[in-house]
């Protein structure tokens, strides 16, 4: 639409131009003309005027002379049939009228016939020059010529007499006038016809070559396949459509060349995508692949670590062979710690690690971790400094053993690294006392004066398997905990932050939001003080009548778990395979309390508790969900469908006891002194030989039982044993204990020698 109006406009603007500058020629023509008409037809009018003067004069000298005055009257008639002229007259020296045209008096003076004239026929008589002018003779234009002439009949010396023209200028003007139009209408028929041809001629040599290279171009969409038009004139406009040609020409190579480009690449996005989804598939049957293999990896290695500890009671094995068992448990050992380090990371990769936070005790938790590290700077002579403010929270929510771990992972690597100096680790709330249920920052900070991070590493140490430092001293490590360390604070909502200077030691830090647990002294306290006691002595069983337990799972293992944890005791366990059976069975039994697991086929633990709850009778009945999915939705749904409350799998048994204990409020039977000291184990000779170390030494073995952390008790067990070959068999001990997860166990063997917790 737009083109086609700019097309018009051209061809307008083309006429119009050419239209102003033909008229304005034109017409500045026609000026010139008129003037130069008229100037030659007043040229013509004088010229006439004065040859009739001239005439008269001549003739009207001669006659006077000759004294033939009649004569001349009739020649002043003559003259004055010639066209244009008005009047012709004489006029004496003493300005009589001698002869005048067209009139019969002779005599009476000139000026009284014409007064407007007297003053320049007086001039004129004087002076002898011939003059002409034009004035106005009764009310008409008019051209009066004068030519003096002397006679010396007159006999006056400074008096001539004249002779007189007056020619009728009016017709002059007609006459300019209509030689004028003519012109014009010449001219305009004339400019008519320039501008009709021009017209023709721009139409065809302009217009039209240019229309039809336009057409070429808008039929086809812009200059995709462009072709120029045929019958262009061989000018600027044929150059144009070969120049467009040739741009076209171009355009088509760039757009096949971007064409080209953009299927390179979508191909590459394409493969891109794909090796993404590649990648991502290959992780996640990586993360699979070693959820997997961490159980076939724990296996072997339990007969490996098994029998070389095994091995290392045996008496029959020799110094040398000692030594060589030694180096075996402890690679085992070292493969141990790195299968873990990989399955939390790999975990961490797929985002499956999920915080479990619960209210633990602060200090008691700070106290517990510094006890650990502080054993091992202790024997590095590293003076450990420990510093908590005075104003932390007693308690908080929060996921206490992934704290643990990372607090646990910066303070050793701090240990590690420092041969000389001070490890010092603060913690301290950052900013303004807040509200005192509101969510307090705090800032736990660990220092070292060891060896530092060369500049260049410190980006990198946070990557899996970055280890900064020489191969010698990271031989310990795997180069996998601060990756791990760093990816659990991030999921706590920070990040952890190094300074560090080659040389002179590094600071590693964290700040967390950690919300206050304010009822935790009324409720968790219990809870914990119960599992405290129950962990610290065995329970053989229960006072009052024999309850009834009833566990639903869909997997026997598990349920064999419950059977074979409770039995002992003295509950009577019923098993149910799914919620159906179990909801039956429970109609049927009447049991105390339900341990039922969540997902199951025929019908879930939440649906067969939801239809539990609808009886009067099993309105109040103690059931727990177990499952090993802990998402906090998973335990939310669980209280919504009426479960009392919910117990994660792998079962923990003091926990597990605690949790009967609370909602069947049991009196525990304990195992006495006597009992105790009767070996439960079956080779009473070892128990017999062994020897517990001090309770200097075994406080960071009795931290790490309390908090479940494996890998550090086998640490610690092989540090016991490396200290004196007599606690080889304790460490040992130990050792089996850990292999089969029994904190419990490996607390009720130190636990003559250590301080009673909480
Ligand atoms: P590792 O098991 O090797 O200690 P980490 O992931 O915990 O693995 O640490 C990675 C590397 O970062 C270490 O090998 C060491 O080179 C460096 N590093 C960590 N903490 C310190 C520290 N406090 N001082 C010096 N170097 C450290």
């Amino acid at each position: 639409m737009r083109q086609k109006s700019s097309k018009s406009h051209l061809s307008h603007q083309l006429l119009l131009g050419f239209g102003i500058s033909l008229a304005t020629v034109g017409l500045t023509t026609l000026g010139l003309n008129y003037f130069l008409i008229q100037s030659k037809l007043e040229k013509e009018l004088e010229q006439r005027a004065q040859s009739i003067t001239q005439g008269v004069g001549f003739s009207a000298e001669g006659l006077i002379e000759l004294g033939n005055t009649s004569i001349i009257k009739r020649v002043v008639q003559n003259y004055a049939t010639l066209p244009t002229v008005v009047e012709v007259a004489i006029v004496s020296p003493n300005r009589e009228t001698l002869a005048r045209s067209g009139s019969a008096l002779r005599n009476p003076p000139y000026a009284s016939i014409h007064p407007e004239l007297t003053q320049v026929l007086e001039e004129a008589s004087q002076t002898g020059l011939e003059t002409s002018f034009r004035t106005t003779i009764d009310g008409k234009p008019a051209l009066v010529a004068i030519l003096p002439f002397s006679s010396t009949l007159f006999g006056l010396a400074d008096r001539r007499g004249l002779a007189i023209a007056i020619l009728d200028a009016e017709e002059l003007q007609q006459q300019a006038w209509q030689t004028f139009s003519t012109s014009t209408f010449t001219l305009l028929i004339g400019m008519a016809a320039i501008l009709a041809l021009m017209t023709v001629m721009i139409q065809r040599v302009v217009l039209h070559p240019l229309q039809s290279l336009n057409k070429a171009v808008t039929d086809r969409n812009g200059l995709d396949h462009f072709i120029i038009p045929s019958g262009l004139p061989n000018n600027e406009i044929q150059f144009l459509a070969q120049t467009i040609q040739s741009a076209a020409t171009c355009v088509e190579t760039y757009q096949q060349e971007l064409r080209q480009q953009a299927q390179d690449l979508e191909k590459a996005i394409q493969e891109l995508q794909q090796a993404k989804e590649v990648a991502e598939a290959a992780n996640r049957s990586k993360s699979t692949f070693l959820a997997n293999m961490n159980h076939e990896l724990r296996t072997p290695l339990n007969g490996i670590l098994g029998y070389a500890q095994i091995l290392q009671r045996d008496g029959a094995t020799t110094t040398k062979q000692l030594k060589g068992l030694g180096v075996i448990q402890q690679c085992g050992s070292h493969l141990l710690t790195l299968i873990n380090d990989i399955l939390d990371l790999s975990k961490l990769e797929v985002q499956k690690m999920e915080l479990y936070p619960e209210d633990f005790h602060l200090a008691n938790f700070l106290a517990c971790t510094v006890d650990i590290c502080g054993v091992k700077a202790e024997q590095k002579s590293v003076e450990f400094h420990y510093q908590p403010a005075a104003n932390l929270p007693i308690a908080v929510y929060a996921d206490d053993k992934r704290l643990r771990q990372v607090l646990l992972n910066l303070l050793s690597n701090a240990v590690k690294f420092t041969d000389f100096g001070t490890v010092t680790f603060r913690v301290e709330r950052v900013g303004e006392a807040p509200e005192p249920d509101a969510v307090q920052r705090i800032r736990f900070q660990i220092q070292d004066t060891g060896i530092g991070i060369a500049p260049e590493k410190l980006g990198k140490i946070f990557l899996p398997f970055e280890q900064a430092g020489n191969r010698d001293r990271n031989s310990e490590g795997t180069g996998l905990g601060l990756a791990i360390s760093q990816q659990i604070i991030e999921k706590m909502g920070s990040t952890i932050q190094v300074e560090s200077v080659l040389g002179q030691g590094s600071i590693f830090s964290f700040e967390l939001d950690l919300i206050p647990a304010a009822d935790w002294i009324v409720g968790q306290a219990i809870a914990q003080c119960l599992k405290g006691r129950i962990a610290n002595q065995k329970v053989i069983g229960y006072q009052g009548d024999q309850r009834k337990i009833l566990a639903i799972d869909d997997r026997e293992e598990n349920r064999l778990v419950v059977v074979n944890m409770l039995e002992p005791l003295g509950f009577q366990v019923a098993e149910a395979g799914d919620g159906q059976t179990g909801l039956d069975l429970a109609i049927q039994m009447r049991p105390d309390l339900i341990i039922t697991d969540v997902c199951m086929s025929i019908m879930d633990g939440l649906e067969m508790t939801r239809r539990l709850r609808q009886f009067t009778d099993f309105a109040t009945t103690p059931i727990i969900a177990s499952s090993a999915t802990l998402s906090q939705v998973d335990i939310q749904s669980s209280l919504d469908a009426g479960c009392s409350s919910f117990f994660p799998k792998p079962i923990e048994f003091t926990g597990l006891l605690a949790e009967l204990q609370r909602l069947l409020n049991l009196q525990w039977i304990y195992e006495t002194e006597l009992e105790a000291t009767q070996p439960t184990v079956s080779n009473a000779d070892e128990v017999a030989r062994i020897m517990v170390p001090p309770a200097a030494e075994l406080a960071a073995l009795y931290a790490a039982a309390q908090g479940g952390f494996i890998t550090d008790i086998q640490q610690e067990a092989n540090r016991l044993k490396q200290l004196s070959s007599e606690y080889t068999v304790f460490a040992n001990r130990v050792l089996e204990l850990s292999q089969q997860f029994d904190d419990e166990g490996i607390l009720r063997l130190i636990e003559p020698q250590c301080p009673k917790p909480l």
